[in-house]
């Protein structure tokens, strides 16, 4: 036993201790421990020093309320997750029950206590099954999320759900409500209290499958850029290898491309500053084309709209939409009608959401294949809870065949087969073409099937969850469902359990494990098959040539040289996705410095914090030295100009008396910031906050947009000589000093030309300039 099981164990063995003697309290004494656990901690005792108690005092609520008494593994888990491990447990373990007790632990210290995961039915089930123990114990539940997705929670609801001590949602929702709750206004607008304590179920699907994503909210429309037709034109143009090179889903121009491409658009360098545009609309439309394909990484409907298609469920993902201009690039490849660009105001990705969170923990039943990346990322490890029963479920091994042909028709034949005998069986493949073809093959067999490839995960989970009955046949992708309790229905345990096909090769074994684990669920009967060939979706990376030679022109291959070739490919997929992972997280974690500075200014401007007038004077000044610096030749136009900008409608004579146009200046402010201090009287502070507020939003919202249109624009240099992520971090450091500046006028622009009038509250309406 290593060092980590040991502490567990050790604790396992004192909250039995506890347990025993909990059993004799009466309902009305298990709650009032609730009332205790909360003073003792309030005494300065720690959640550590209360787990033992704690646990027992859930383990028997849950068994009171619900009528499951956690098994040791169980409260082993909940233990591990309490200490903020990744708990991997498998499937059908009981990783909902095994929450309840970190989450009450947790729970008791009135910090916000979160529960999030993969969809919106599961974090509704969970929060109304378990949310029962919680309430029994006196702490208040709330599931984060709605049955209809379409429907907006308000502030107040809001309020009303991440006040309740114990929350469960998905990850999608906490991350745009972070967002959102930095976006507010007033102090009396946010909603969301200070993060402590997360379990993130089904882990690795959140942390690792969704990480390369970033929650974006768009804002306000942006000005519709000329550049897509130009470039998209000019692109079609280019000879592979030759102008640019395609490779590891990535796509650059060479240098005999760059010089076309500064040749053809008139331009010296187009890699300087003021080619940004144009660069970047030349990227947009090299990987539009070179690295997007149609019926893959998207449909275009008959309405003449792009929908993007989730290239691991082949969903389409509607309403998604590609940021910094790829969407458009793409209409502009299709020949469609070009879609509104909206700017980014706020971005995260999961990774820095969740190192948001003091204490953060997960489980999945799939994770600890993907634990060096969470121990470099995330800096967890992953603790393996060993199953309640031995695992009794047979794993045969995967069947090789040359091509797609081949292997449908034998994963038919097999269904066909215990089918015949009444054994329910689930049919899971990667990609959505792939079931519709299933369906189409066990149509032409008579057999009654379900399939599970739409976009709603109610109603999957309702068809899923009947997989195990008897006779019944169900073919679903592997993201469908998860999550879902099968439960095997009469006589089926005789028939050998559920009975699980895979087809093809997945992107990552996480996946597979995960489509295996829907069979023999806490020790039951069940069995796995995986078909593959040559023709699956990972193989793509051998190259058409190579698999030509196989498939088309018929050569002879041997079932070992088609095994070791799946697996290659397998392994090329999933490193490269690694890789990408860890690319968002650096070129994030650039706009995660940025982000904390932002919000923590922020949030003391909301909380209340005052403006010094010496401090705001000295910023007056700043932007007046940096004016005279900057401007060589400063006649009195120019100087009346800045004036009227920036510091007055009204324009004065000069002061005789005063030297220069620089002291005059700041002379000049000076005397409209007194004219608008005397005109507001006490609510000239309040009026500072606000407009500075109001300046840093503008500021950091351009910040925001830039940093994500760089990202794109970066990505399309070559990276044979250059280091991207350096160069990435260098711009972004320029642009934040220009954002400080920027930031800095404006505040003063904002104090000084504001026009303040008071509404029927006597609150303040400011028109800013
Ligand atoms: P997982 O999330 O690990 O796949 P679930 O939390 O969905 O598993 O639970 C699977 C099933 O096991 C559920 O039907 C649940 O009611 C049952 N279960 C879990 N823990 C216990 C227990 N301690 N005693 C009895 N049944 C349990
Ligand atoms: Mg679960």
């Amino acid at each position: 036993m290593n060092k980590i099981d040991k502490r567990l164990h050790f604790l396992l063995g004192k909250v039995k201790e506890e347990c025993t003697k909990v059993k004799e309290l009466s309902d009305y004494e298990l709650k009032n421990k609730t009332n205790e656990f909360k003073r003792r901690l309030a005494e300065g005792e720690t959640t550590d020093d209360l787990l033992p108690e704690a646990f027992a005092v859930c383990c028997e609520a849950d068994y009171r309320v619900l009528g499951m008494f956690p098994f040791d593994v169980q409260i082993l888990g909940g233990i591990a997750l309490h200490l903020c491990y990744l708990c991997e447990m498998n499937t059908g373990e009981g990783k909902t029950l095994t929450a309840t007790m970190p989450l009450y632990l947790n729970g008791l210290t009135g910090k916000s206590t979160i529960l999030v995961t993969a969809n919106e039915y599961l974090a509704i089930r969970d929060a109304e099954e378990m949310g029962q123990v919680y309430e029994f114990l006196g702490l208040s539940v709330k599931a984060g999320v709605t049955r209809d997705t379409n429907e907006h929670l308000n502030n107040d609801q809001k309020k009303e759900i991440y006040a309740a001590d114990i929350v469960y949602t998905t990850h999608g929702s906490l991350g745009f409500d972070y967002l959102l709750n930095n976006l507010v206004h007033s102090k009396e607008d946010r909603f969301m209290r200070e993060l402590y304590y997360v379990i993130i179920d089904e882990a690795d699907s959140v942390l690792l499958d969704s990480a390369s994503m970033p929650l974006v909210i768009s804002g306000s429309p942006r000005v519709q850029s000329n550049l897509y037709g130009i470039t998209d034109f000019f692109v079609t143009t280019l000879v592979e290898d030759e102008h640019y090179i395609v490779e590891d889903n990535k796509v650059w121009l060479t240098d005999k491309g760059i010089e076309y491409a500064q040749r053809y658009f008139r331009i010296e360098n187009l890699y300087s500053k003021e080619n940004f545009d144009v660069l970047r609309h030349v990227v947009l439309a090299l990987r539009a084309h070179y690295l997007m394909d149609k019926d893959v990484d998207y449909v275009v409907t008959d309405s003449g709209e792009i929908v993007l298609l989730d290239k691991s469920t082949g969903r389409k993902m509607n309403g998604m939409k590609l940021r910094g201009g790829s969407h458009q690039a793409i209409e502009e490849k299709e020949r469609l009608k070009l879609s509104q660009e909206q700017r980014s105001v706020a971005s995260i990705t999961y990774q820095n959401l969740f190192n948001l969170f003091p204490k953060m923990s997960g489980m999945s039943g799939t994770i600890a294949d993907g634990k060096d990346e969470l121990l470099e990322v995330y800096h967890k490890q992953v603790v393996v809870i060993p199953p309640n029963k031995p695992m009794a479920r047979k794993d045969l091994p995967d069947k090789y065949f040359k091509t797609s042909e081949e292997q449908f028709d034998a994963v038919i034949k097999e269904t066909v087969k215990r089918h015949n005998t009444g054994q329910p069986v689930l049919l899971i493949a990667s990609l959505i073409s792939d079931t519709e073809m299933l369906s189409k093959l066990l149509v032409q067999e008579n057999i009654e099937h379900s399939v599970l490839n739409a976009n709603n995960a109610f109603w999957e989970a309702e068809i899923i969850k009947e997989a195990g009955q008897k006779n019944v046949v169900t073919v679903a992708t592997s993201m469908a469902g998860r999550g879902t309790d099968i439960r095997l229905g009469s006589g089926v345990k005789e028939l050998g359990g559920l009975c699980v096909l895979g087809i093809g090769r997945m992107n990552n074994t996480r996946d597979e494990r995960q489509a295996r684990g829907r069979a023999g669920r806490q020790g039951e009967p069940g069995v796995s098959i995986f078909y593959t060939s040559l023709e699956d979706d990972v193989c793509e990376i051998l190259g058409d040539d190579f698999l030509e030679k196989y498939i088309e022109k018929d050569k002879h291959i041997s079932k070992r040289r088609i095994k070791k070739l799946i697996n290659k490919s397998q392994k090329i997929k999933s490193e490269s996705s690694v890789f990408q992972r860890k690319n968002a997280v650096d070129y994030d974690s650039v706009m995660q410095r940025q982000r904390t500075i932002m919000y923590k200014t922020r949030n003391d401007l909301l909380d209340g914090k005052s403006l010094d007038e010496n401090y705001l004077l000295s910023i007056c000044e700043d932007n007046i030295k940096d004016f005279v610096k900057s401007n060589k030749k400063l006649d009195s136009y120019a100087v009346h100009r800045y004036v009227l900008d920036n510091l007055s409608y009204r324009l004065q004579e000069m002061d005789e008396s005063t030297k220069n146009q620089k002291d005059y200046l700041i002379q000049y402010s000076k005397m409209a910031f007194n004219t608008k201090k005397k005109s507001l009287g006490d609510r000239f502070s309040e009026y500072c906050r606000l407009c500075t507020l109001r300046a840093l939003d503008d500021g950091w919202v351009e910040e925001v947009d830039y940093l994500q249109q760089l990202q794109a624009a970066i990505s399309g240099r070559s990276s044979a000589q250059r280091n991207l992520l350096f160069e990435y971090q260098r711009e972004a450091r320029i642009s934040f000093e220009d954002m400080e500046k920027s930031i800095k006028k404006a505040m003063i622009r904002n104090i000084l030309l504001g026009e303040v009038s008071f509404g029927k509250d006597n609150e303040m309406i400011i028109l800013y300039p």
